[in-house]
């Protein structure tokens, strides 16, 4: 049995795990982000993180000793995977995430190389969260559709053709910076309106002075209508049809949500082509991430799904 290392980074938690070349989660380690400055030191509690994970590896038969990539018998983990906050350079593999002041131009992809000896696949983290539901999630078998995460940020993976949209420098599907309010709030990027500053988590706070757990019924459907409307542009762009939500503020706020988010999408959307047209909520639940890191990790080690960066 072959076995993917999978790692998840984000600004409040680190996580690793084991992926199957089928897409099914053996083993998943978590901890929260280390609130440090230095990258070294953030780089070592992942590498512990990954140490655990790994062991657990050669506990279950696996030899896959850390440092030497040596494997001698049973379960092997041969590739590994990286979803991580953007931005990144995919082509140095360098990353820089927005919430991680630590790294910045931090060379993860070959830190982690020398610390595993595995081939790292690298990429921002909802784009392998769209690598995951069409993997094993809703979108399986589906040739066109939105990924999107609505959590402490707004991001999202576009899969057109049965291809991952990666763009110019591999940062394609950024959806929380589709404008959704001309006049809006700031955001993060320094435009106006973006769908990040209107419906995150980090901007729900911000206006309400509440966690998004605390939001009332109407922030709620503002939440839902803001995702809708950013939708509405992204089906009639790339001629998409289902368009599946995860992350933590959306599927927490739920039923009432999703179906602001269709009305206003029925509202907006008004080509024939984009009639069917629908917003679902993901249904890979915590494990979503670690999964599609797995995903990237075996598909860059071109063992099928779909085409490499
Ligand atoms: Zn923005």
């Amino acid at each position: 049995v072959e076995l993917c290392l999978a790692i998840d980074i984000g600004g409040t938690k680190l996580a690793a795990g084991l992926v199957t070349e089928a897409g099914a989660l053996l083993e998943a380690r978590r901890a929260p982000t280390p609130p440090t400055g230095d990258a070294d030191e953030l780089f070592a509690h992942l590498a512990r993180l990954v140490d655990d994970v790994l062991g657990t590896a050669a506990a279950g038969g696996a030899d896959a000793s850390v440092g030497t990539g040596e494997r001698t018998h049973g379960a092997s983990v041969v590739t590994c995977g990286i979803g991580c906050g953007g931005p990144m350079d995919l082509g140095k593999g360098t990353v820089s995430p927005l919430n991680i002041p630590a790294w910045r131009d931090f060379a993860l992809r070959a830190r982690v190389e020398e610390a595993t000896g595995l081939p790292v696949a690298l990429d921002n983290d909802a784009k392998a969260f769209a690598l995951a539901e069409g993997w094993t999630g809703v979108a399986r078998g589906r040739r066109d559709f939105l990924a999107m995460v609505v959590s402490t940020g707004v991001g999202g993976g576009i899969v057109v053709d049965d291809h991952l949209l990666h763009g110019a420098s591999g940062n394609a599907g950024h959806v929380g910076h589709v404008i959704v309010e001309p006049d809006g709030r700031l955001c993060e990027c320094g435009a106006r309106g973006c769908l990040e500053a209107e419906a995150s988590g980090t901007a729900i706070a911000a206006v309400t002075g509440r966690a998004p757990a605390e939001a009332t019924p109407a922030v709620v459907a503002r939440t839902g209508q803001m995702v809708g409307r950013a939708v509405a542009s992204v089906v009639s762009l790339c001629d998409i049809e289902l368009v599946v939500v995860g992350g933590s503020v959306a599927l927490g706020f739920g039923a009432p949500f999703f179906t602001a988010a269709n009305v206003e999408l029925r509202a907006r959307a008004r080509l024939s082509f984009t009639a069917r047209a629908r917003i679902v909520p993901s249904g890979l639940g915590a494990g979503g991430p670690l999964v599609g890191a797995g995903a990237l990790g075996w598909r860059a080690g071109d063992r099928g799904l779909v085409e490499a960066p």
